[in-house]
């Protein structure tokens, strides 16, 4: 298949990118290197540009026949969108519609959109399945939410065929090393830990010891990024296949608290890590754990990566290519 690949250049995009390749797909990438990195388009061919300059759509619809789109060019902190929630709905919400629209034109009409657990909000029920109620406490779920409802009323319309899948914390990195997480401004506790134990910050403050959790700190459910980017291309070939339109959570179904991810980023890294304890960080749940029970029923995923460890360890590798200080030649 021929397949249009937004946000292509940025972390999880990049990821799904390489694992497109390797199932013999063809790809071509849409960033406009805001938050993406050209050295993580992999030598594909990138298209540098905006998914709200309608006339580029319609030149890369009309140079191209795509069989389907993948669509991760989003951003994605959920603090600047509260303060800047028009940022957001522009971007995530008025810049899908664009490329559906698109897409409508040029009749491709399989979509694997890149969607979020932010959509449900706090958690009613843990593993959260999804069949949760989706009421989303910040702009950047919201956004998701309102593309996840357009799709709908596309698919019953226009018969655009969907498969949203909805994250829960991607992490780590390719086995090779050469590709991986690179935020600026990085949030992401696994790589501000690495930062720690890489000299490039003092330490890592742990946001909130004293939540409702066996040692007081936030559980979240960290997944491979590479298990993530296998599920996309299984969606893909569900719809390919002529499956219908449906969503998916994609989870390890384990959780693991803050101080966990340190412990184990010490144990990886040889490291030192100093540790400082702070404020609950506004909008954290407690805990945050999917059920990924119908992508695995559903699309046969089966995560590789599920220990922490390997999560981790990945992370490192590419960390220590990507950040540590270069020796001095000369
Ligand atoms: N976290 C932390 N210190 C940091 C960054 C994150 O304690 O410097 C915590 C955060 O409160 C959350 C977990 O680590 O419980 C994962 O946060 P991250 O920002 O990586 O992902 P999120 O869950 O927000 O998507």
């Amino acid at each position: 298949m021929k397949v249009l690949v937004t946000g292509g250049a940025g972390y999880i995009g990049s990821h799904a990118v390489r694992a497109l390749k390797k199932a013999g797909d063809e790809v071509v990438i849409l960033d406009n290197l805001v938050y993406g990195h050209k050295e993580l388009a992999q030598g594909e061919p990138l298209v540098v540009g905006d998914l709200q300059d309608d006339a580029l759509l319609r030149k890369i619809f009309a140079e191209h026949r795509f069989d389907a789109v993948m669509h991760f060019a989003a951003y994605a902190y959920v603090g600047e969108s509260v303060e800047n929630p028009a940022k957001y709905y522009r971007n995530n919400v008025a810049a899908t519609l664009s490329l559906l629209d698109a897409m409508r034109e040029a009749k491709v009409n399989l979509f694997v959109f890149s969607s979020t657990c932010a959509t449900y909000g706090e958690p009613k029920e843990i593993p959260i399945p999804e069949t949760h109620p989706q009421q989303p406490i910040n702009p950047y779920g919201a956004s998701k939410l309102m593309v996840e409802r357009i799709l709908q009323d596309y698919d019953r319309a226009y018969g655009l065929k969907y498969v949203s899948l909805r994250y829960f914390n991607a992490a780590g990195a390719d086995e090779a090393g050469d590709i991986g997480e690179d935020h600026n401004p990085e949030t992401h506790l696994i790589p501000l830990t690495l930062d720690a134990a890489l000299g490039r910050r003092s330490h890592i403050t742990i946001y909130g010891t004293d939540y409702d959790t066996p040692d007081g700190t936030c559980v979240r459910d960290y997944i491979h990024v590479s298990d993530l980017a296998q599920a996309h291309v299984l969606g893909l070939n569900y719809l390919a296949n002529g499956g219908k339109s449906d969503v998916f959570n994609l989870g390890n179904g384990n959780g693991f608290s803050v101080r966990e991810v340190i412990e184990t980023a010490k144990k990886v890294t040889g490291k030192n890590i100093p540790v400082a304890e702070g404020a609950r960080r506004a909008g954290d749940p407690a805990r945050l754990i999917g059920s990924a029970e119908k992508a695995k029923a559903i699309l046969g995923w089966k995560p590789k990566f599920a220990q922490l460890e390997t999560i981790v360890s990945t992370a490192w590798k590419w960390h220590q290519r990507r950040f540590a200080p270069k020796p001095q030649t000369a």
